[in-house]
């Protein structure tokens, strides 16, 4: 097949920035004339703004997400001889971060609906040593606050939120970032609020744990030169927060329109719903700012995922698997001890998953195109097309 062009991009970060380019520029001159490139004043004016809107009450920017889970959870002192709960399907930081902070993690399956954690399974895997429990609040949907805290409160564990893909979500009144001791930001690219460079914060309800965590981004230092933690570096440069803070006003309407696109997709799905082309499940109303739009190619659907990805791909529709292969299958963590089966949710999810296209201007004729695209794929292929001619003879026969 020739190569044909992109028609519908699965993201285009252009499209936000060129309408306020002149901003952005204005925001780093500035930054370039402080010179205080080093946690200065753009910095600490950022940290404020997000945390004010997010409804915590500190907020401590980092080098990335992955800092922000890695150094939040030393900042919650959660550590070493601590068990922290965390789902097998979310992106590998999740895990690494909770190794690196020397807790041990103890991940547990999903709800096939939701994709987010199942609150039952990690019931089940409660020890004397559990500290935390990590929700991940997976493609821009909390993981349900009400719940949460009934079962922090149940089982006295420490709720900390893996927000890298949910800011300003809500859910039963919560914003995400605000629901436990703390929780961590990642202002990747792509992600709903993005940096021009990596990034990550941490928001936080609790003083001690701010003051912590601004020690452990800045080589544990209480004050220069006196260090009362083997801290790293790892701050949050102040011409990324400048960025980020002009881009911060437009996050509400950028997650508006994030909305719109799904509820599109959504309505125009629908009726493939009986082909086996099923969206991951809102729960929370208009609280949801997809992060990404999810759809599952289920067991009844006439074609693979990989099968209609390839397809889409071939018309000029690009998409993506979040994520193809769970935490506990990856060679990296074998050491851990888990075995294919210990989480079938999660494993079917990453067989089954596609996410589409999805970002603010995704025009509403290419949500169509993208749908047109997919029922033309699950009516013109089924799975025998990739099987053997025996097979065929025994669906003919
Ligand atoms: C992106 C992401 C992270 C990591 O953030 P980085 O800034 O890339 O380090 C952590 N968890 C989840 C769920 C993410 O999507």
């Amino acid at each position: 097949m020739n190569k044909m062009a992109v028609r519908v991009p699965f993201v285009d970060l252009k499209l936000q920035h060129e309408p306020i380019q002149m901003q952005l520029q204005y925001a780093i001159q500035s930054v370039l004339e402080q010179g205080d490139f080093i946690l200065g004043q753009a910095l600490s004016d950022f940290e404020a703004a997000f945390a004010a809107v997010s409804e915590a009450a500190y907020g401590v920017g980092v080098a990335s997400g992955t800092d922000a889970i890695a150094l939040g959870l030393q900042a919650c002192n959660i550590g070493a001889g601590d068990e922290v709960i965390l789902p097998a399907n979310t992106f590998i930081a999740t895990l690494i971060g909770v190794i690196r902070a020397g807790a041990k993690p103890i991940l547990v399956d999903c709800d096939r609906q939701t994709a987010l954690i199942d609150l039952e399974a990690a019931a089940k895997a409660i020890t004397p040593q559990t500290k935390a429990i990590i929700p991940v609040h997976l493609y821009g949907q909390m993981v349900s606050p009400r719940e949460l805290i009934k079962f922090a409160d149940t089982y006295k564990l420490l709720i900390f939120e893996d927000a890298a893909q949910a800011h300003l979500a809500q859910r039963d009144g919560y914003h995400a970032g605000s629901v436990g001791i703390a929780a961590a930001f990642s202002f990747y690219p792509s992600k709903n609020l993005g940096a021009f460079g990596d990034g990550g914060m941490l928001l936080t309800r609790n003083s001690d744990v701010a003051q912590k965590m601004g020690r452990l981004r800045n080589y544990g230092a209480s004050q220069k030169y006196f260090h009362t933690e083997p801290g790293t570096n790892s701050r949050l440069d102040t011409l990324q927060a400048a960025i980020l803070h002009q881009k911060l006003p437009y996050l509400p309407q950028w997650n508006r329109d994030r909305l719109t696109i799904a509820q599109q997709y959504d309505l125009e799905l629908a009726p493939l719903a009986t082909t086996g082309i099923i969206p991951i499940e809102n729960q929370s109303d208009t609280g949801h700012v997809y992060h990404l739009y999810v759809i599952k190619v289920d067991d009844s659907c006439p074609i693979e995922r990989q099968q209609l990805q390839e397809k889409l791909t071939a018309v000029g529709i690009q998409t993506g698997i979040h994520y193809p292969i769970p935490c506990h299958l990856q060679p990296a963590f074998s050491n851990l001890g888990y075995q294919p089966g210990d989480f079938p949710q999660a494993e079917k999810l990453s067989q089954q998953i596609l996410s589409l296209p999805m970002y603010p201007g995704l025009s509403s004729s290419q949500v169509k195109e993208v749908v047109a695209a997919i029922a033309h794929a699950v009516s013109t292929t089924s799975k025998v097309d990739e099987t053997s001619n025996a097979d065929l003879d025994s669906v003919v026969a």
